[in-house]
C-alpha cells in the first residue's frame, strides 16, 4: 500500500560486510564484558542494530536487514514511523510521568482501547494500565480474577507463555525456564492446547470434536479431577512462543462456553497476537469470542515504548482505589504514541493490508511446504506466521538444529527471523505490519533460498 512505501530504508536488504562486522564485534565484546549471562538474543544472532525504519533495520556496520521479528511484535506500526514519532516527540517535550493522574494522552488511549476492544467489550470495558511489561499485565489480570472470584487456582495451557514475573512464569509452560525456581507459589494446572499438528490425544480435527476443550470441561465437572474451581482460565488465542499455534475457532468458542457455564473469568492474553497482528485488532475476534479480561502490551506503546495493561468487562470493575498500584502505571509518552498508532492504523486501513498480505504470504509458504522435505506445517493468521521444521515429514521429528541453521542463513543474507515452539523448531514471522509487498517478497525469497541451502547440505 502506498501509505507504507516511504516508511523503510530503501535498498533493503543490503549486506556490505558479513555480520558481525568490525564495529558490531567491538560492541558485542563490550556487552559480554559488562552485561550478565542472562543476555539471550545475541547468542543466537550476532546482531548490533543502530537505526530502524519501518520494516528495515540497519546495523552498526551499515548492513540493512528486512525485519521479520518486530522486536517480537512490539513494532507493529513500524520502527520510527514518522507520523507516530511526531506525536511522541511532542509529548516527550511536554510531560512524561504522572503516576495515574489523568492526562490527555492517557484518556485518549484508554478511550481508543475501549473502542477497539473485541466483541462485547467494545464500549463496555474498563482499562487499567500496568507497568511497562506484558508480565505486569498478566499479573494484574490474575489479581483481578482472584479479587472478583475469591478463588486461587488458575488453569493455563501447555505451550503457553505469559512472562517472567513470578505468577506469569508459573503460568508459562517451559520447564527449563521454571525449574530453578519452583515452587512458584500459585496453584496452577495445565490443560492441553489445540496443537493439532502434535495432538496429545493423537486425534484429528474436526473428527476429534475438539477433545482438548472437552478435557477442560472434564477437569471442571469431575468431582475427583483434583482441581478446585479456578479463579480464571488464561489462554493465548494463538500461542506465540509455543510455536504460532493456531487453534480451530471451536477451541476458543468452547472455552468461552465452558467458562460461562462454570462462572470462571476467561482471560485472553493478546500481548503477542493483539494490536492488529492477525488482521483484526485482537486475535480472539477471528473466533468471535469475547474475554472477560484481556491483556495488552508490546505494540500498545505505539512505537516500541514500554506499556502494558488490561481491558476488562465493566461488570468486573470491583477494585477499589489502590487495589492495583505501581509507579509506572503507564507512561504518558508511550500513551501518546499508542493513541497515535491506533489512529494511524485506522486512517491507513492497516488491518486490511495485514489480512491481504498475510493470506498471500501463507499461500507462498504453503506452496513452499509442498516441495520442501523439512517444512512439517505452515500456520498463521495475518502477519503472525509459523513454519514448523521437522527432520522427517512422516515422523514429524522436530529439528531445532535445522531451524537454527535456516535462521542463521537468513541473517547472513539480510533477513531477521526468530524461532519459537515446544522444541525451538518453528521459524516465526512477525514483521512490522507496515511491511510492503515488495519487502515481504524479498524476505520470503531469502527464507526460501536459506531453506533450500540447508536442504542441499
Ligand atoms: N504474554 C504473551 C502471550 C507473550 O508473548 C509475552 C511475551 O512475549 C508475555 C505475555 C510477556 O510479556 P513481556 O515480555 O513484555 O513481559
Amino acid at each position: 500500500m502506498d501509505a507504507f512505501v516511504s516508511l523503510h530504508f530503501s535498498g533493503a536488504p543490503k549486506i556490505v560486510v558479513e555480520p558481525p562486522g568490525p564495529v558490531a564485534k567491538e560492541i558485542l565484546e563490550k556487552q559480554e564484558k559488562y552485561e550478565g549471562n542472562a543476555v539471550l538474543y545475541p547468542h543466537t544472532l550476532p546482531f548490533v542494530p543502530e537505526e530502524a525504519k519501518g520494516a528495515t533495520i540497519k546495523d552498526v556496520d551499515g548492513n540493512i536487514y528486512i525485519d521479520f521479528l518486530s522486536g517480537i511484535s512490539v513494532l507493529n506500526f513500524g520502527s520510527s514511523n514518522p507520523i507516530i514519532l511526531e506525536k511522541t516527540i511532542e509529548q516527550l517535550r511536554k510531560l512524561t510521568h504522572t503516576l495515574d493522574f489523568p492526562s490527555k494522552p492517557r484518556e485518549e488511549l484508554a478511550k481508543r482501547l475501549v473502542e477497539i476492544a473485541p466483541g462485547e467489550l467494545k464500549n463496555n470495558a474498563k482499562v487499567i494500565f500496568g507497568g511497562p511489561t506484558g508480565s505486569d499485565a498478566v499479573e494484574a489480570a490474575i489479581k483481578l480474577a482472584k479479587y472478583c472470584t475469591k478463588r486461587y487456582v488458575i488453569l493455563a495451557f501447555e505451550g503457553s507463555y505469559h512472562g517472567q514475573t513470578t505468577t506469569a512464569l508459573a503460568l508459562s509452560s517451559g520447564k527449563k525456564l521454571k525449574e530453578p525456581y519452583t515452587p512458584l507459589g500459585p496453584e496452577i494446572h495445565f490443560a492441553p492446547y489445540a496443537y493439532c499438528y502434535r495432538c496429545p490425544f493423537k486425534l484429528e480435527y474436526p473428527d476429534c470434536g475438539v477433545r482438548c476443550a472437552g478435557y477442560v470441561e472434564h477437569i471442571l465437572e469431575d468431582p475427583n479431577s483434583g482441581v478446585t474451581t479456578p479463579a480464571a482460565i488464561i489462554v493465548e488465542p494463538i500461542q506465540g512462543e509455543g510455536g504460532i499455534i493456531v487453534p480451530p475457532d471451536e477451541f476458543l468458542k468452547k472455552l468461552r462456553e465452558i467458562t460461562k457455564k462454570y462462572g470462571i473469568p476467561l482471560i485472553i492474553d493478546e500481548i503477542q497476537s493483539g494490536m492488529g497482528r492477525t488482521g483484526k485488532w485482537f486475535a480472539c475476534e477471528h473466533a468471535n469470542v469475547t474475554p472477560d479480561i484481556m491483556t495488552v502490551a508490546k505494540s500498545v506503546g505505539g512505537i516500541g515504548l514500554p506499556l502494558a495493561g488490561i481491558v476488562y468487562n465493566k461488570s468486573l470493575d470491583v477494585w477499589v482505589p489502590g487495589s492495583h498500584m505501581g509507579t509506572f502505571r503507564g507512561n504518558v509518552v508511550a500513551m501518546a504514541a499508542g493513541a497515535a498508532a491506533i489512529d494511524f492504523a485506522n486512517e491507513t486501513k492497516l488491518l486490511d493490508h495485514v489480512e491481504k498480505l498475510g493470506e498471500k504470504t501463507l499461500k507462498y509458504l504453503k506452496d513452499l511446504a509442498e516441495e520442501s522435505k523439512y517444512i512439517g506445517e505452515v500456520r498463521g493468521k495475518g502477519l503472525m506466521i509459523g513454519i514448523e521444521i521437522v527432520k522427517d515429514k512422516e515422523t514429524k521429528e522436530p529439528s531445532k538444529e535445522l531451524t537454527a541453521k535456516i535462521q542463521l542463513k537468513c541473517f547472513k543474507k539480510g533477513l531477521i527471523v526468530w524461532k519459537a515452539g515446544h522444541y525451538a523448531n518453528v521459524v516465526r514471522f512477525l514483521p512490522p505490519l507496515v511491511i510492503t509487498e515488495e519487502l515481504m517478497e524479498k524476505g520470503l525469497e531469502i527464507f526460501r533460498n536459506s531453506l533450500k541451502e540447508v536442504e542441499k547440505e
